[in-house]
């Protein structure tokens, strides 16, 4: 199984990802903006079991040391790390399979993305933004 081990800037905390995330999105929606204080979330979700701190200690998925967030969990407490946070990981460069497949709550954006992935205007399974 793959395994992705990722960490905070300060190094002190690391978090282990293992197999395929359950998602690959760039979420638009108010919470994740409000969260990552960002106009948009690019991001992958982990299950419960497929992420977990493998070092150091967490406060609110925040490094206490560095401060840098390391997850966030969603309504059903699967994990999801930022797409950066990954990337920073593996020499800035987010591996490919982990690479967003489409946006969700495109209808709450505050910018709009010119790129060729699925719009969906809410979840996955509500109709595409027709731009
Ligand atoms: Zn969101
Ligand atoms: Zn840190």
């Amino acid at each position: 199984m793959k395994i992705y081990t990722v960490h905070c800037s300060c190094n002190r905390i690391e978090l282990s990802l293992y197999g395929e995330p359950k998602a690959r999105v760039i979420c638009h929606c108010i919470d994740c903006r409000e969260l990552l204080d960002g106009p948009f979330y690019p991001v992958t979700v982990w299950t419960d079991h497929t992420a977990s701190i493998t070092r150091g200690k967490m406060k609110k998925y925040f490094c206490t040391n560095c401060g840098e967030v390391l997850f966030n969990t969603n309504s059903v407490d699967w994990q999801a790390v930022p797409q950066w946070l990954i990337a920073k990981s593996y020499d800035n460069q987010l591996p490919l399979e982990l690479t967003a497949v489409a946006h969700i709550f495109y209808e709450q954006r505050i910018i709009d993305v010119s790129d060729n992935l699925p719009k969906h205007l809410r979840g996955f399974s509500s109709p595409l933004f027709e731009g």
